[in-house]
């Protein structure tokens, strides 16, 4: 864990006053940069100390081997990793011949901060060198999200009391050397030097170099170019090899005088463009920026995310910390998604290797929900890449003797990457978290042009699926037998009610859809009679109900095993799948992550009001959260519940997973589904959102500790104010002429610029629930004294 306080409290920016360099690896995932096409860790600009380097370029993945004890039909043979492309960061320095290594001499001062609302990161360093040179260095650094293709860096540094020689070296540095990785499963595999060098140019500023990758044969190219300002005898070199270019700027600085250098950063990569077509799409690239100018990217940044936080901000008074948290986490959701443009959102974005760099349901079941209400282009380009992969889903679910279309479970490219059928293959709800998506995009934008060409065979090919998944039994009952769900505890379960609503929900989806395209629809080759067993198989569903215990089992099955031995289990064996074989697992009720309480949150209706205390009570003793994908959920439905103070406590787990590095492994990548679970707590727990076809309703509560929580959220072409105190909820509306919504079942009509109060109703609770030995939620410290 981070050792807290680590950063600085404040409304719109993460701040380290003190350098800590026991948590460089966290550290260089909170403060990485990204626009959702290019990634850069929060490496320190000179290269060295690092927890783990990392440049990401969105989709430039390897392939490597996936080996297996037992060879099956059907399991991938391959793996996409992730690689660290060609780092633009480094820019090293030398005073008077030596290193500016914060490892010797002495760091005066070490600041790092990022900037929320401008979208840079900053770092100011006074450090004085063994021999006693003492120099101030400043750099802020920006992953443009209008101009895709860049990254700029502003680096100034300046001696404090005598006249000193600096050679600061920018550099382009290919294949650099990476740590080996641990024995989590959770961590990316190390691939050493996977880039193959095919032209370096280094001329006066400018340094360029092409590299390919050697199996999956993907072409990046990298540029950069600076801008500098310093003493008039500054000199510039440069020289470049197989994998580094080097600028090289030296100059004798007295006391008050500086040398400023900007540098821009231009990335390229392409499956299929040529050598001299990427070298001149990043020349063209690297022109555009310098013509820009920094203070140009600048403001253009601040524009960017003036016009985002229009969208999307959340306010809140009373706790501080979680108002610092949840502005992280919008940011990092942006820099994920802004400009994926078809390209995938991974679940760790593009901070870190962890899980290959692979993207899964987190996507389309976490991120794309917050999106949908928050930034919908983004939205849209992320499913536009799932349907770039249609028709290797459709090669995947022939090869699995299904029809219609099987996503991977993991991927970078398409192809399935998981090598563990249990929790991979079987966990066909990524079909229908990939339609519910879809629906809900569709609902919100009412993006026919999207329905049409990306939605329409995305929701006929997942609802082919489900009726080759499943069967109606004698009784005529629609059953999905054998098929994992969220929880990841259980698995090759027989109607789990999450997966058969999901399904339910895609097969109305399609059935609904194709009525409106009928000439599309021919295409596809669906018929009346296709259609007709899509709705009945939506329509005989199974839903199981176990009558003796009065609550929904997450499947058929699942109430009737063994409790898990959690008085048993030491409080560092978590998370369990580190300490107990699947098999284990999989034959007793122990829960990792929300599952049926997921089917809860996303199926209101589909559940009473007591179904949902008594499923809540009954789950809440089980559920170990050995996933990130589950405070978020449990703290929706604890304040639907009435459980408001639970819900805070899990709101405070969701939000600070990253900040507080709770499951020790933030230096992989910061948590992006955990992230948004952080709104999706505040706005859907809290404001008690939720949004079906054409209704919004809200039902909002404050826990004891927020008193006032103010949101913003887009829908059907309108933008939409909530304010909410203990007592009352106003909302207005910014943008659009007129709305309805509803307010704890009341209707209200919205015409733009009015605002209506009403007040909120009272809770109703039963006793709190409890959680498994050592799992509760950790009470925050200022949450106990607010
Ligand atoms: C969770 C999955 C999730 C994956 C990537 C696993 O630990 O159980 O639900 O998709 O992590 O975040």
């Amino acid at each position: 864990m981070i050792e807290q306080p680590a950063f600085t409290v404040a409304e719109w920016s993460v701040r380290e006053e003190k350098l800590r360099l026991d948590f460089l690896a966290q550290t260089e995932s909170i403060f990485a940069l990204s626009n959702g096409h290019i990634g850069f860790r929060g490496n320190f600009d000179e290269g060295k100390p690092y927890g783990l380097p990392g440049t990401y370029l969105n989709s430039v993945y390897e392939q490597r081997p996936l080996p297996y004890a037992e060879a099956e039909y059907g399991s991938p043979e391959s793996g996409q990793t992730v690689i660290n492309v060609t780092n633009g960061k480094i820019i090293r320095l030398l005073v008077d011949d030596e290193p500016f290594d914060i490892r010797y001499g002495e760091v005066q001062s070490h600041e790092r901060e990022l900037d929320l609302r401008n979208g840079v990161l900053r770092r100011n360093v006074i450090w004085s060198s063994p021999a006693g040179r003492t120099i101030k260095v400043s750099s802020v650094r920006m992953v443009s999200f209008t101009q895709r293709a860049i990254a700029a860096i502003s680096y100034e540094v300046e001696p404090i009391d005598t006249t000193v020689r600096v050679v600061v070296q920018s550099e382009l540095v290919a294949n650099e050397e990476l740590l080996v990785a641990s024995g989590d499963p959770r961590t990316a595999a190390v691939l050493s030097s996977p880039l193959v060098s095919e032209e370096h140019v280094a001329n006066n500023t400018v340094g360029l170099m092409v590299h390919h990758t050697r199996v999956s044969n993907l072409r990046l190219a990298a540029a950069m170019d600076h801008h500098i300002e310093g003493p008039a005898d500054t000199v510039i070199e440069s020289e470049s090899y197989p994998d580094v270019a080097r600028v090289s700027i030296t100059a004798q600085l007295k006391p008050g005088e500086k040398l400023r250098i900007v540098k821009y950063i231009a990335y390229g990569w392409s499956s299929q463009r040529s050598r001299p077509a990427l070298h001149d799409q990043v020349v063209a690239a690297l022109s555009v920026a310098r013509v820009t100018g920094w203070d140009g990217l600048l403001s253009e940044q601040r524009a960017y995310l003036d016009e985002f936080w229009a969208g999307a901000d959340v306010e809140l008074e009373g706790d501080p910390e979680i108002q610092q948290a949840v502005r992280f986490a919008l940011f990092h959701i942006l820099q994920a998604g802004a400009r994926g443009e078809r390209r995938p959102i991974p679940a760790k974005g593009l901070t870190g290797p962890g899980y290959d760099g692979h993207v899964f349901w987190d996507t389309e079941a976490f991120v794309l929900p917050v999106l949908t209400l928050t930034l919908p282009h983004a939205v849209a380009d992320a499913l536009r890449w799932r349907y770039s992969t249609l028709e290797l889903a459709k090669e995947r679910a022939r090869q699995l003797g299904l029809r219609g279309a099987a996503f991977p479970w993991r991927t970078i490219a398409g192809q399935e990457c998981s090598g563990y059928w249990p929790a991979g293959t079987a966990a066909f709800h990524i079909n229908a978290d990939i339609a519910h998506a879809v629906v809900r995009y569709i609902e919100a934008t009412k993006d026919s042009e999207f329905e049409k060409k990306i939605g329409l065979p995305l929701l006929v090919e997942t609802a082919r699926l489900w009726c080759s998944l499943g069967y109606f039994d004698a009784g005529g009952r629609f059953r999905i037998d054998g098929v994992t769900g969220p929880d990841e505890y259980s698995a090759i379960a027989d109607n789990n009610i999450y997966t058969n609503l999901m399904a339910q929900h895609n097969l109305h989806g399609a059935a609904q859809v194709v009525k409106r395209y009928p000439e599309e629809v021919q295409a596809l080759k669906v018929d009346d009679a296709e259609v007709a067993i899509w709705l009945k198989a939506a329509e005989k569903m199974l839903i199981p109900f176990d009558e003796r215990l009065g609550v929904h089992p997450q499947d058929e099955s699942f109430t009737r095993h063994e409790v898990w031995d959690f008085a048993g289990t030491a409080p560092d064996q978590y998370p369990l799948l580190l300490h107990f074989p699947y098999f284990d697992l999989y034959r007793k009720q122990v829960i990792k992550q929300a599952d049926l309480i997921l089917a809860m949150q996303l199926f209101s209706d589909a559940f009473t009001p007591e179904q949902k205390a008594r499923n809540f009570a009954y789950y809440e003793p089980l559920t170990v959260r050995d996933s990130s994908l589950s405070a978020s959920t449990q703290a929706v439905i604890a304040a639907e519940v009435g459980q408001l103070q639970l819900a805070y406590d899990y709101l405070g787990e969701a939000a600070l997973m990253d900040l507080d590095d709770l499951e020790h492994n933030v230096r992989d990548g910061v948590h992006i589904a955990s992230l948004a679970g952080t709104w999706t707590a505040l706005v859907a727990g809290f404001g008690g959102v939720r949004f079906k076809s054409d209704s919004l309703s809200f039902a909002p509560h404050l826990p004891d500790g927020i008193t006032r929580l103010t949101f913003r959220i887009q829908c059907h072409g309108c933008r939409l104010r909530v304010e909410v105190t203990a007592t009352e909820a106003t909302y207005r509306l910014l943008d659009g002429s007129t709305v309805k919504i509803k307010h704890h079942g009341d209707e209200i009509t919205l015409s733009k610029g009015e605002s209506v109060t009403r007040s909120i109703p009272p809770v109703k609770a039963g006793p709190r629930p409890r959680q498994p030995a050592g799992r509760v939620p950790r009470v925050r410290e200022m949450h106990k004294l607010s």
